[in-house]
């Protein structure tokens, strides 16, 4: 096996190069993974923009992949190489008190791949045994690539607590957006309103099942109230991350209703509230930061058994060479609501 892999680089904010460095060595209990497609994340793009995680470049980012297992540690008894896989990207420590209370995401030591350690927009990764998942003979590893988000999306589920017959409104119309859709109509949520800005997402959102798919401006208010029988949304879910579409999540709120902030605003976004208005109305608001857990598992059984649909996430193939402009694409086409970054292995 070749000592050397190629591997992208993020040296500095709006700088990636195309790199050999060594391929990761694994201890006892680790796996490596030779990577097949690596999405580009929302994360991603905060990375390569300079905006999160700086102190941890040079770094090589990308932590929504899949691939085969390529070699096993002297310990590892799950796999032998050559499975299908993908993995849970978050390494916490197992033991802390957060650990030990199911909430391994608030772990001190808490490092996930490709944002505080090296991930996967290589030719290799190495993960933690315990952290990989083999994928069921009908997800190829192009929709694998795709689980990662919608293990956040699962976590999401699991705290917003949404139930059949109640009324989700949700900003955004993004990947992300699209994905809080379909796990609403999964958990059988009416109405399901997305709220958007892009023509050509709005039809998207319409096609995966949002009962009224709405322009997001002034008059959104009163046209969610109307469909609410004049209360407002049971749920509102922000999947956009500014500081406006923060604020809007209280106006399309019903009074007892709850509210979560999913989309990731830059550091210095800071969103005002009333407190009488978050009393008097007894709001609840939840949040969650990615998947943990059995997520990812669960993420696995909803597209194995179809209840969540990939086939309408338009991706956008690019080589690992062309990453750099791999960022613009998104920017410039809302066509495609995702870049998986294939490997070619040498
Ligand atoms: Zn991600
Ligand atoms: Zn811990």
């Amino acid at each position: 096996m070749l000592k050397k892999m190629k591997a992208a680089m993020f040296v500095e904010p709006k700088k990636i190069e195309i790199q050999k460095v060594n391929i990761p060595e694994i201890s006892d209990d680790e796996v490596l993974i030779k990577v097949k497609y690596c999405g580009i994340c929302g994360t991603d793009v905060h990375i390569y923009n300079g905006e999160y995680s700086r102190d941890q470049l040079p770094l090589i980012a990308g932590h929504e992949f899949s691939g085969i297992v390529e070699k096993v540690g002297s310990k590892v008894k799950r796999f032998k190489g050559g499975e299908r896989v993908t993995a849970d990207v978050n390494l916490s420590c197992g033991t802390c008190y957060y650990c030990r209370h199911d909430q391994p995401l608030m772990c001190s030591e808490m490092r996930q791949l490709g944002i505080h350690m090296n991930g996967a927009f290589a030719e290799y990764v190495k993960v933690p045994q315990d952290k990989v998942y083999v994928l069921p003979e009908n997800i190829d590893f192009k929709g694998a690539a795709l689980l990662e988000p919608i293990s956040c999306v699962v976590r999401a589920a699991k705290k917003h607590n949404l139930k059949f017959a109640e009324s989700v409104a949700i900003i955004g119309d993004g990947a992300i957006a699209l994905m809080h859709l379909q796990m609403a109509k999964i958990l059988g949520a009416a109405p399901i309103i997305l709220i958007g800005l892009d023509e050509n997402r709005m039809k998207k959102a319409k096609k995966l099942g949002a009962d009224y798919v709405i322009k997001s401006n002034s008059n959104m208010y009163e046209k969610v109230k109307a469909l609410t029988e004049g209360r407002g949304a049971d749920l509102v879910i922000e999947s956009v991350g500014l500081k406006i579409t923060n604020e809007q999540s209280f106006g399309l709120v019903r009074p007892g209703g709850r509210i979560m902030p999913f989309g990731i605003a830059s550091d210095d976004c800071v969103v005002g509230y009333k407190p009488l208005d978050m009393v008097l109305k007894e709001l609840t608001m939840i949040s969650t930061v990615a998947g943990a857990k059995n997520d990812l598992a669960d993420a696995i059984t909803l597209v194995q058994y179809n209840k969540f649909k990939l086939d309408d996430y338009k991706t956008t193939i690019m080589p690992l060479e062309k990453i750099s402009d791999a960022f613009n694409v998104l920017k410039t086409d809302s066509n495609v609501l995702k870049v998986l970054i294939k490997i070619d292995n040498e």
